[in-house]
């Protein structure tokens, strides 16, 4: 497997492969990867002749007071476990080979963008879908996996694609999770005992909504407070928001009449934790 840094070094190769006729899937990630990440490089691999995998701890999608400085780097370890699960090449770049002295340029997808996350984080979406759209631009992949786990990013990239036209196939990969339900992410490393104890609830809650429109409940603000009613024997939990949402669009939802998404955002201490589930049925 390739690992490198070097933005001319990356394109080349996949200038080369495109020449050859292999397809290329890519995954764009932040490092200190878990079986979260790998599920993405597993599905890519399925679908694409050679995955690329991008670990960019991307400064600009963090904001002030936020983890960037302390945000677990492990680029070894990680290396080893992308190319267990089909990567090619690892492109791993330094901050001032993506954004060069002069880099002047920022791309902003409106409406999808502004709620949830979005709200809680502003400019956080400017910084993901910029980064992202660099690293297009640099490895130009026919296709590309996000995790459903960070569902509005999965939407705002959508969105950008199809706008500007990019040509890539976004293909979205299920939440993996815990044994105990507990969306798996980087910052759980975070967690104390305590707090990682509670933090299952965050899933358990969102399965019980899940349940309670499977008996037939269609209001979404009822479906909101089954969920934080699970939460309310936790006190080292704090909910941020708990909102039904449309999953293309993001906007606002009151009743079921199709899928929805329920989608949260929790601190456990001060580790800001998100997860999410589709409210539908099969039949
Ligand atoms: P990150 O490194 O956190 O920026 O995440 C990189 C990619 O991995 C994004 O597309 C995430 O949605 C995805 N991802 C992170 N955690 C999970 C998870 N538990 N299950 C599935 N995908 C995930």
């Amino acid at each position: 497997m390739i690992v490198t840094d070097s933005e001319k070094r990356i394109s080349d190769i996949c200038a080369r492969w495109r020449v050859e006729g292999l397809s290329v899937g890519f995954v764009p990630t932040m490092g200190a990867l878990h079986r979260g990440h790998l599920s993405l490089v597993e599905i890519a691999a399925a679908s694409s002749d050679r995955v690329v995998v991008s670990i960019f701890v991307n400064p600009t999608q963090f904001g002030q007071g936020e983890d960037l400085d302390w945000y677990p780097r492990t680029l070894e370890e990680d290396c080893s476990s992308v190319e267990s699960a089909g990567a090619s090449a690892v492109f791993a770049p330094r901050a001032d080979t993506v954004y060069p002295d002069d880099f002047s340029t920022g791309v902003h997808v409106t409406g999808i963008s502004e709620g949830l996350c979005g709200a809680a984080r502003p400019g956080h979406f400017d910084g993901v879908i910029t980064v992202c759209a660099v690293l297009f631009g640099i490895v130009k992949p026919d296709l590309a996996v996000f995790g459903m786990k960070d569902a509005q990013q999965l939407a705002v990239i959508r969105r950008m694609v199809s706008d500007l036209r990019m040509g890539i196939e976004i293909v979205a990969a299920p939440v993996v999770r815990e044994s105990d339900g507990l969306a798996m992410s980087s910052r759980n490393q975070y967690l104390s005992v305590e707090e990682r104890e509670q933090a299952c609830l965050i899933s358990a809650g969102l399965e019980k909504a899940l349940s309670l429109f499977r008996t037939g409940e269609r209001n979404c603000e009822v479906l909101q407070k089954e969920f934080l009613a699970a939460l309310k024997d936790a006190p080292l939990l704090r909910v941020q928001y708990v909102e039904t949402v449309d999953p293309d669009t993001m906007l606002g939802v009151e009743r079921v009449d199709k899928q929805v998404l329920l989608a949260v955002a929790v601190f456990a201490g001060k580790t800001r934790l998100i997860d999410n589930i589709l409210i539908w049925s099969e039949v």
